[in-house]
């Protein structure tokens, strides 16, 4: 048993952080309005929409990070990808969150960059959207969940039909991250079937100037303009742009979720950890009745239970990941991981506002900000609820 961190994961942090200091952080440095406690105000337009300063910081870090050899790490070498293990990868994601809130996201491209989802493409769909999606000319979107369809996406309403040579697609796709801006969507509808079946269901790759981005959402956390509701009235796309099999795209989309929900428990683990080490350092600073806080085991013990949280759920998501690089099952692990890594960053943000006090309510801290964007973690890819429900299923 080998406890030690990946050779690979270190050097890849390290050469990481070379590139934030002379790539990202210059960018972060003369955009304070994007990081500042006003930031929701400045990101976005009247209408929701992310403005084009804004825009352009996040491209500038895409490309240069698809030059750089850090974007789509985690894809196979065949693509142009970094070819990372599953364990190595969620290792950057971790160490990538351990940081104040910037422009790390654009780096990796999040939910609008490479996806192993794509390497269902033929060889002409690789041309035309996979190779520009890992050159970071490109970026998508993941449009499974509808206003009636969360937690059970194979009841969904969305439907298309062969017409001739082509598929008209009817659908309207809720919370969509990265909608507003991607070039093309990953579409779900049911091609066959009844509502509920897992067969039945295709995949198709749709051009954005097909499809409407009918409103950009406004959430809780998170960076704003980021999720939408896209519709899809009788979108007429060929053959060619269905992805894998007919009727089986919603078991090509969850052979990958599993990858997804370890990078989620380690993004979480980092953002706790981040948390924790803020906290840890005001105790030892902020005193109260002559003494500092963290000497005060009220205070000590809350950073005690929370390190031990961040530790165990650290070896969690690795434990699955490493089950996955080593060809194994690991549905059960990566469920526990994404449940235990969303509860903790949740708890992180709880106890260091509480450690902080007054202070830690403040939005010059960066504590209210994780604090509220910690807790859509709990319910996106899959709430807690659903979590369980996939651990006990894989019990009994
Ligand atoms: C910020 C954000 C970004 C998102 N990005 C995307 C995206 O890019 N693409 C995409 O397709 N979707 C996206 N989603 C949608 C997300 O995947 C769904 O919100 C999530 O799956 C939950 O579905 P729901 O919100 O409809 O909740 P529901 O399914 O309506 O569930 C409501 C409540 O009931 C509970 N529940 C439901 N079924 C059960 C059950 N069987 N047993 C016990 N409890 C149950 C749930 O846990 C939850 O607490 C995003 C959502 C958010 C908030």
């Amino acid at each position: 048993m080998d406890f030690s961190e990946p050779s690979e994961a270190v050097q890849i942090t390290k050469a990481l952080d070379d590139f934030i200091e002379r790539e990202v952080a210059p960018l972060e440095d003369a955009h304070p309005e994007f990081l500042g406690e006003d930031y929701q105000r400045h990101i976005v337009d009247e209408d929701g929409y992310q403005v084009p300063a804004y825009r352009e910081i996040v491209e500038t870090i895409r490309e240069r990070s698809a030059e750089a050899g850090f974007y789509g790490m985690g894809m196979p070498e065949e693509v142009g990808g970094g070819g990372l293990s599953v364990l190595t990868n969620a290792v950057v994601v971790e160490h990538l969150a351990d940081r104040p809130p910037g422009f790390h996201g654009a780096i990796t491209g999040g939910a609008g960059g490479p996806t192993p989802v794509l390497l269902a493409c033929d060889e002409d769909q690789r041309e035309r959207y996979l190779d520009p999606l890992m050159a970071g000319e490109v970026t998508t979107c993941f449009a499974l969940t509808e206003p009636d369809h969360g937690s059970d996406p194979h009841y969904m309403d969305a439907t298309a039909e062969r017409d001739g040579d082509e598929w008209v697609i009817d659908a309207n796709k809720y919370w969509i991250t990265n909608g507003p801006y991607a070039d093309f969507a990953m579409v779900f509808a049911r091609t066959a079937g009844e509502k509920g079946d897992y067969e039945g269901i295709t995949c198709f790759l749709v051009d954005s100037e097909d499809y409407e981005v009918a409103k950009v959402h406004r959430t809780m956390g998170l960076t704003p303009g980021g999720q939408c509701e896209l519709r899809f009235d009788g979108v007429r796309v060929d053959e060619g742009q269905v992805l894998g099999e007919v009727d089986r795209g919603f078991q090509t989309a969850m052979n990958w979720i599993g990858g997804g929900r370890i990078n989620i428990a380690a993004n979480a683990v980092g953002n706790a950890q981040f948390l924790l080490d803020l906290a840890v350092e005001y105790a030892r600073e902020r005193e109260t009745f002559g003494k500092p806080i963290g000497h005060r085991q009220g205070v000590s013990f809350q950073l005690a239970d929370l390190a031990t949280d961040a530790e165990t759920t650290r070896q969690l998501y690795r434990y699955a990941a490493w089950k996955i690089d080593e060809g194994e099952r690991a549905r059960k692990e990566e469920s526990m991981a994404k449940l235990r890594g969303a509860q903790l960053n949740n708890r992180a943000a709880d106890v260091a506002m509480q450690v902080y006090g007054g202070a830690g309510f403040m939005k010059d801290q960066p504590i209210e900000r994780q604090y509220r964007t910690a807790r859509v973690l709990r319910i996106f890819e899959g709430t807690d609820e659903i979590q369980k429900r996939t651990i006990a299923r894989e019990l009994i």
